[in-house]
């Protein structure tokens, strides 16, 4: 039996410069620097977190920076082409402005009803932002952002997976993870999350470009609402019935994870909701300085000697 998600907790992909990173994230798409840390995985490498206000699941892109010579990843079946973020229908025009006269090139659509804005980050990874008049959101507005609070991005409205045959991944969307058939258009197949909400779309398109690689400029992973530990247990055996590999549960300190490879190559991750970035650093503080897991901290001058050169985003 399917599991259900409310959606999408956040999107992991690999950058580029860090500061390049940072810098557009904050300065020009206005999230939040939610937090600094490093990869538990690679501590040598940074792990950023930009989100709303408290770094709510469902408004989190997160990168590892990998440096500006990083190995560079190709596109191909397996990977997530686009991750759309929510706007209100009245701030098209201001983001097209706004992006625009950073000489970013905008491809503007009409996708299910909605205007669908396209563009690239600096590392040329996929971005949207669809313009949807009744959409939920629970961005909190952050004060602190370049963005005024009307136009801010409003967490994510959903993410465009691309992969070799639909048939697959869908299986897994809809048995799996309680996934439904929306909606079809254009040789794209729209999945919405049992319940609906905020991010709680998952769009599948067909590609015949051969496996992807990962690398600077894609997405790494993507990760689906779990309530707690408890749940994400029997996420685990529900995986396993379907064949899937899954890994054990992992403390990732604000929250606890699993993950799994989709058929299609898609790496997914169940995250649980809490206990989110305030358990290291004051809301007021959040991404202010490096933080650590416990288990890195005896080694953190060793970390920091390491790591990228870095400095505040500009905002
Ligand atoms: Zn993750």
């Amino acid at each position: 039996m399917a599991l259900t998600t409310p959606g999408l907790h956040h999107v992991t992909a690999i950058a580029g410069d860090p500061q390049r990173n940072a810098d557009f994230y904050v300065g020009t798409l206005g999230l939040r620097f939610v937090k600094r840390t490093v990869n538990h995985d690679d501590p040598g490498t940074y792990h950023f977190y930009f989100g709303d206000r408290e770094g709510t699941p469902g408004t989190n892109i997160t990168f590892f920076p990998w440096s500006i010579g990083g190995r560079q990843g190709r596109f191909g079946a397996g990977q997530t082409t686009a991750t759309a973020y929510l706007i209100r229908p009245e701030s098209i025009d201001y983001w097209t402005d706004r992006l625009e006269a950073e000489g970013i090139d905008i491809g503007r659509t009409t996708r299910f009803g909605d205007t669908v804005l396209r563009f690239s980050d600096p590392d040329g990874i996929g971005l949207e932002l669809v313009a949807s008049a009744n959409a939920e959101t629970t961005a909190e507005p952050w004060e602190g952002s370049p963005v005024s609070v009307d136009h801010q991005l409003r967490g994510f409205h959903s993410i465009t997976l691309a992969v070799a045959e639909v048939g697959p991944t869908a299986s897994v969307l809809t048995d799996v993870l309680g996934f439904e058939l929306e909606a079809e258009t254009e040789g794209r197949r729209r999945y919405r999350a049992d319940g609906g909400g905020p991010g709680s779309i998952v769009d599948l398109v067909e590609t015949d470009a051969g496996r992807g690689r990962m690398g600077v400029g894609t997405v790494h992973h993507v990760a689906f609402k779990a309530t707690d530990i408890e749940e994400q247990k029997r996420w685990r055996s529900v995986f396993a019935e379907h064949g899937l590999r899954v890994t054990e549960v992992i403390d990732r300190k604000y929250f606890h994870s699993i993950y799994s490879r989709e058929p299609g190559g898609v790496l997914f991750e169940a995250a649980t909701m809490g206990p989110g970035f305030t358990i290291d650093e004051n809301v007021t503080e959040l991404g202010s300085t490096l933080t650590l897991p416990d288990w890195l901290e005896d080694e953190r001058k060793e970390i920091e000697e390491h790591l990228l050169e870095f400095d505040d985003p500009t905002i």
